[in-house]
């Protein structure tokens, strides 16, 4: 058949079909396509390979249906977001900045690292989903908030405590960066705190492009995050600056700011390390009902998520810069 035949059977396909179609050839009964199937996860790949199959099978002059498919390769960066102890708001920080990044554009996965207490499902609203296996490798869940997550509770029976040692928590690692991520050009990871396997395996397999750090104002939470530093730092990964949380405490009742923390500790603690100091994050109620609840503030309205939503844009600018460097 010429190539007419080839045209007459790209009216048949299915329009999400025809919007990705590269390439059709008709050639000894043969129909052989090429898809750009760039941004779709697995299942979504197979799904349109079968309504490809399934509109051109039997049509006039076709016997056989064959499908390529080809994606841009998105490179990818990584975010580790650490601190030097637990409890300082790391994995609510990393979740808000992961949404705060998602709605201004940025395509961005969020790996919960942190495998003394794993909280982004809860965080993001998705607990109780499991990713499926496609390839052999994880796809990740979807959220409401545009930000797909795997978690290392993704990995154990849900309400089982595993004792991860060394080698098997960096496989778990593993799983999880090297899950489905497709065109996610962002991977948030939100790390264990301290200084373990995890961070070894972070660092040297997967080379993040810079680390973020999250410490309270309190003189002890800042010494623990100032050997944070120091570990990104001897790994060699940059470290974009330190965010200091729970900052500033609004009373709801008469509206007076107090500082239960201190105040201005980690931007001192931070200057005086040479690092940037990225912004503060107030103590504020509502950010922790609302994060138990599975609504990350940083996809509302108000100061809350205007404080991720400026994080997001340091970073961003942080990842640019680097780019042009
Ligand atoms: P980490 O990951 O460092 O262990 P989490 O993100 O789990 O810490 O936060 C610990 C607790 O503190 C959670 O209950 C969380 O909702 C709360 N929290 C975190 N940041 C804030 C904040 N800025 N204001 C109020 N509560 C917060």
């Amino acid at each position: 058949m010429t190539n007419g035949g080839a045209e007459g059977l790209k009216a048949l396909l299915p329009s999400d079909a025809t919007a990705r179609l590269q390439s059709l050839r008709l050639a000894d009964g043969r129909a052989t396509l090429v898809l750009d199937v760039t941004g779709l996860q697995g299942p979504a790949r197979d799904a349109l390979e079968a309504a490809v199959k399934q509109a051109l099978q039997g049509a006039p002059g076709v016997a056989e249906v064959r499908v390529a498919m080809m994606a841009d390769k998105v490179e990818r960066k990584i975010i580790a977001v650490g601190s030097g102890k637990g409890g300082v708001g790391k994995s609510t920080l990393a979740a808000n900045l992961a949404v705060a990044l998602a709605r201004q554009g940025r395509k961005v996965g969020l790996v919960d690292a942190d495998i003394y207490g794993p909280s982004q499902a809860r965080l993001l609203g998705t607990e109780g989903k499991r990713p499926v296996a496609h390839d052999n490798r994880l796809v990740p869940v979807a959220s409401p908030w545009g930000v797909p997550v795997l978690s290392m509770a993704h990995l154990s029976d849900p309400g089982q405590a595993i004792a991860w040692r060394g080698p098997m928590a960096s496989g778990a690692l593993t799983q999880l960066l090297e899950g489905h991520w497709d065109n996610a050009e962002i991977l948030i990871v939100d790390m264990p705190p301290g200084t373990g396997d995890i961070q070894l395996t972070m660092m040297q397999k997967f080379k993040p492009a810079g680390a973020l750090i999250i410490s309270t104002p309190q003189d002890l939470a800042l010494m623990d995050a100032t050997r944070a530093i120091e570990l990104f730092e001897k790994g060699g990964i940059p470290v974009i600056g330190v965010v200091e949380n729970m900052a500033g405490y609004t009373c709801p009742h008469c509206g007076e700011v107090s500082d239960p923390f201190g105040a201005g500790g980690a931007e001192a603690a931070a200057r005086a390390m040479g690092q940037t100091f990225l912004g503060r994050i107030p103590l504020d109620i509502e950010i922790r009902r609302e994060s138990d609840a599975g609504n990350p503030p940083a996809a509302g309205e108000g100061p809350q998520a205007e404080a991720f939503a400026d994080l997001a844009r340091k970073v961003s600018e942080w990842l640019e810069g680097k780019a042009r460097r």
